[in-house]
């Protein structure tokens, strides 16, 4: 009895002791020599991530000067052997959201300050740039408008860095025509889990490069990454319309997804008795029919809306507004633009016809076709745009219990018939994303799983939990995603969990399924002490006494 109170005692103490900052670790990393530097002190923010529940203090936060710094350190680690507990962990932006970028103990490598690793845009027949493993999206994404070009496919949010959405996928409305973002990169420079910096790509180190897409930071850290560019447009119609029938809804958007002249990006979500949706819409998007767009009634209904956008350039937007102009204004402006150039009025019409033409197909409720135009710019970042408001409300900083799952298509009716209105009874504490991707736009050489059908479903529930709206929120919000995974598993819906989330290694596994052999190969090739991105909870290191 009392061996295991004080077994309990030593287990009990030791996992407290585990998040104060350990002077020995700071002693064993004396002798490296960096360009940046290492804090022992200041380490509470690499703690903190956006899902706001986990805070796993590290022992020292790197603040890389350059490249090797990076290297120098993970080798320095890999050299103390198994007899060291010390790991290390890559922090992106920190947008994690159950702690998957920290290191209990551990050292965290701010990626964002990494110096030496600027954004270099490559004109050309087959553009490209190489940026940062900690560059965020939004920077890279300015310095390539530059020069008239942008990367093809995205997440909704361009806040994150290159490392962290490419060690998990990236996907946004883009990804049924580019792939998810680990579709669109050309060459990775890596330093794996013992410290050697490799170059890779689909010729050189092929299975390091695969392993690290999609690779939750396992085999190694990004710290450079070339990315396929196209022109950027100027423009896009943002278009957003409602249906009643998820049937109708899915089939429209598979439609939409099959065509290859068709929409540029295509989403969709889930409204679950919201009041005065539409007159919401309204601050940035213009109703087709105001007036019966004014008597449409949300409330108590459950809706779903298909978002998409087509993208034009700005010579067609400033006709446009002319031609809008030419119907309302007087002579003079009907002398001035009587003969704009042949070419653009041709074009005008075909663009409009063709949205017009893929409008035509679709099953909305006429009245809530909304729509407006934005730049390209703006509508990328328009997550931002939400960010700023919640922000000033304090409600962004506040735990973010989300679950994204990918559910293959033949069961997406059974999931929605049972979770939205059942499960789920309002949409209010977050958006609920509902899109289609197509498995030919994922490379299978990638460590990225998703389920096994042609067509699959990202179903993401983005809640926030402010304990300011009501105590309670969180767990309720926790507990609601457990009956959603558990109502998978009793149906036998093989989904996927996208930014999965497990703590066992059997449940990983299952995730992995029949891919688990090569995945778990690969970390014995790439990081054998596994040191590496140990927040990520799918290898524990071992700690051998000598
Ligand atoms: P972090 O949270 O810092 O790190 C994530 C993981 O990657 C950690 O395990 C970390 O150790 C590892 N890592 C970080 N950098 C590197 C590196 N250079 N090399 C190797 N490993 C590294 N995802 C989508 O696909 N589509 C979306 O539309 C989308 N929208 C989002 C919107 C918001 C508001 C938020 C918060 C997240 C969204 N995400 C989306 C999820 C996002 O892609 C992931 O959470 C991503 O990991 C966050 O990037 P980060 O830079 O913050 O990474």
């Amino acid at each position: 009895m009392h061996y295991f109170l004080e077994l309990f005692v030593v287990l009990v103490l030791g996992s407290v002791a585990m998040h104060v900052s350990d002077p020995g670790v700071a002693s064993s990393l004396e002798p490296l020599r960096i360009d940046g530097n290492l804090s022992f002190h200041d380490v509470s923010l690499a703690a903190r991530d956006f899902g706001n529940r986990y805070r796993l203090l590290p022992s020292a936060v790197l603040h890389p000067g350059s490249v090797s710094d990076v290297a120098a350190t993970v080798r320095h680690v890999f050299g103390m052997g198994s007899g060291s507990k010390l790991t290390v962990a890559a922090r992106g932006h920190g947008h994690s959201l159950q702690g998957q970028a920290q290191a209990d103990g551990g050292i965290v490598v701010r990626m964002e300050n990494l110096r030496g690793c600027e954004t270099k845009v490559h004109d050309g027949e087959q553009p490209y740039v190489d940026a940062s493993g900690g560059a965020l999206w939004f920077n890279v994404l300015l310095e390539c408008l530059k020069h008239g070009l942008a990367p093809k496919s995205w997440t909704d949010y361009l806040h994150l860095t290159i490392g962290g959405t490419l060690s998990n996928a990236g996907i946004s409305g883009q990804a049924f025509r580019h792939g998810p973002q680990i579709s669109n990169v050309h060459q990775l420079e890596i330093v794996t889990g013992k410290g050697e910096l490799l170059n890779c790509s689909a010729e050189e180190n092929a299975d390091l490069f695969y392993a690290a897409l999609g690779g939750l930071g396992q085999f190694g850290i990004i710290t450079r990454a070339r990315i396929a560019l196209e022109p950027a447009p100027k423009m896009v119609k943002w278009i957003r319309v409602l249906y009643s029938d998820f049937a109708s809804f899915t089939e429209d958007q598979e439609m939409l997804i099959s065509l290859k002249e068709t929409f540029d990006y295509i989403e969709g979500f889930v409204i679950i008795n919201r009041t005065g949706l539409l007159n919401n819409w309204r601050s940035s998007f213009n109703p087709q029919n105001p007036v019966q767009a004014s008597e449409f009634d949300s409330d108590g209904r459950i809706l779903f809306c298909l978002e998409m956008t087509k993208n034009f350039d700005q010579d067609t937007a400033e006709i446009m507004n002319q031609v809008k102009l030419l119907h309302t204004t007087s002579p003079p402006m009907h002398v001035r633009i009587r003969s704009p150039p042949r070419s653009l009025v041709i074009r005008l019409p075909l663009w409009l016809q063709q949205v017009e033409a893929l409008l035509s197909k679709l099953r909305y409720i006429p009245s809530t076709l909304f729509q407006s135009e934005v730049s390209y710019l703006e509508f990328l970042d328009r997550v931002h745009v939400s960010e700023v408001k919640l922000r000033s409300k304090g409600l962004w900083e506040v735990p973010h219990p989300w679950l994204n799952l990918l559910i293959p298509r033949t069961r997406i009716r059974d999931f929605a018939a049972e979770v939205f209105g059942k499960i789920l009874q309002d949409s209010n504490n977050g958006p609920v994303l509902l899109y289609p991707l197509n498995k030919s736009k994922w490379d299978n050489r990638t460590s990225a799983v998703i389920p096994d059908e042609e067509i699959f479903y990202l179903v993401a529930f983005l809640s926030s939990a402010p304990s300011s709206s009501d105590h309670d929120s969180l767990d309720r919000a926790l507990k609601q995603n457990d009956r959603i995974l558990d109502f998978c598993k009793q149906a036998g819906i093989r989904m996927k969990q996208y930014l999965p989330y497990y703590t066992m290694q059997e449940e990983w596994r299952a995730h992995f399924g029949d891919r688990w052999v090569d995945f778990a190969r690969r970390k014995g090739v790439y990081d054998p002490l596994y040191i590496l991105a140990p927040g990520q909870r799918i290898f524990q290191k071992a700690v051998r006494s000598s």
